[in-house]
């Protein structure tokens, strides 16, 4: 199948403000109809990168590219009202001397009726149809969150860049908004940069997640490669809570009190992590001292007691002390579960779902191994 076209690429883009440097060697293409999500904690460099690809930014290295054409970098620098991109900070500004259907008819093209047309279509969408007459004072934040957003599509940008632009809106509207968002960009074929710092939203909203750390990408990809495939431990742990279990390596093979993994390409002696997420873990009723019976999907069973089980609305979390290392573990179910204290419960992790790392000192190869 043909791949969407390349809108925006970022080649090797590097960046030091006055007191170091706060990205390196970074590279990204935005597709036509896609969204990318730049996801990362705070302080790892998302917004200098969203800023140096809209151009209010310029990079210290690297090559900012709009439809194959040097827009910065090398001598080259177009400033950002004409690289035709949309831009959505988190402290959008409108202008509070007009009312919001002027607000969105302002950047929208074509003639008078056309545009307000257009702001009243896209006021609509976003929930606002009844409010365009107002003035930005009389909208509360969220509601303003959502004029920036449609004033910022009005025009149909090719490329639209957003950094956290859900963030003010609260829980239970933000599913709307985001789902609302989503079908307008879809429809008109943008590429999207999306910033943001919660691997939900990053989840739901991406065609391609790009995960960010230190001024790094860390991993490209899909979210359910991100999420079943992560680079490392700490690409692991940013999406969930994990559980880690340590071995060390014998003949190719991990021993553990869940049975064996195998661990080729790491030397004799090596430490590794197991990591599974608490969805992963099976739990089985004691039976006289007895759990399940290993099989190959889940390997050993090891016995553990309840230290805390809580319900959480959809799920429950359960909390056990391991009998062979007194380590902790968490497990996860849906429903109700909840197990008295003491209660003994037998763990068995499911093989596909396990991710094994080399512990990072002694690092061999850069790749996850799969149990
Ligand atoms: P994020 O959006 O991922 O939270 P930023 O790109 O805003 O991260 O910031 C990355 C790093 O650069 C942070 O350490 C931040 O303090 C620093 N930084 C951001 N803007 C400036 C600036 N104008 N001058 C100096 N340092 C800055
Ligand atoms: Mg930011």
């Amino acid at each position: 199948m043909e791949q969407p076209a390349i809108r925006l690429s970022l080649e090797g883009i590097g960046h030091d403000y006055g007191n170091g440097t706060v990205l390196r060697d970074v590279s990204l293409d935005l597709r036509e109809g896609e969204v990318t999500c730049l996801l990362g904690p705070s302080g790892c460099g998302k917004s200098t990168l969203l800023r140096i690809a809209a151009g209010v930014e310029r990079q210290t290295r690297g090559i900012v590219k709009v439809d194959g054409r040097r827009v910065a970098g090398d001598g080259v620098y177009i400033p950002p009202e004409k690289r035709d991109i949309g831009l959505v900070f988190q402290d959008f500004a409108l202008f509070p001397h007009l009312r919001i259907e002027e607000n969105v008819a302002f950047g929208a093209r074509g003639g008078a009726s056309e545009r307000r047309q257009r702001a009243l279509a896209l006021l609509e969408r976003v929930g606002l149809g009844s409010h365009a007459g107002r003035y930005p004072h009389q909208l509360s934040g969220g509601e303003q969150q959502r004029v920036a957003l449609a004033r910022a599509l009005a025009p149909r940008p090719p490329i639209l860049l957003m950094d956290e632009p859900f963030s003010g809106l609260d829980h239970r509207l933000r599913d709307d908004i985001r789902d609302q968002t989503l079908e307008i960009l879809k429809e008109e074929g943008t590429a999207v940069m999306l910033v943001t710092h919660e691997p939900e939203e990053a989840m739901r909203m991406a065609d391609q997640i790009a995960l960010m750390r230190s001024g790094r990408i860390v991993q490209v990809g899909g979210p359910y490669n991100i999420y079943n495939a992560p680079v490392d431990k700490e690409a692991a742990m940013f999406f969930s809570d994990i559980n880690v279990i340590h071995g060390v390596v014998k003949d190719f093979q991990t021993d553990t009190p869940f049975g064996q993994f195998l661990t080729p390409g790491l030397a004799d002696k090596a430490d590794v992590e197991i990591i599974i997420r608490p969805q992963h873990l099976k739990m089985d009723f004691d039976r006289n001292g007895r759990g399940p019976l290993p099989t190959a999907q889940d390997g050993v069973p090891a016995r553990g007691r309840v230290v805390r089980a809580r319900f959480i609305g959809n799920q429950s979390i359960v909390e056990l002390v391991m009998d062979h290392d007194g380590s902790q573990l968490k497990a996860t179910i849906p429903g109700v579960f909840l197990p008295k204290v003491g209660t003994p419960l037998w763990l068995s992790l499911r093989r596909d779902r396990c991710f094994v790392f080399p512990c990072r000192q002694q690092r061999v190869l850069d790749t996850p191994y799969f149990a």
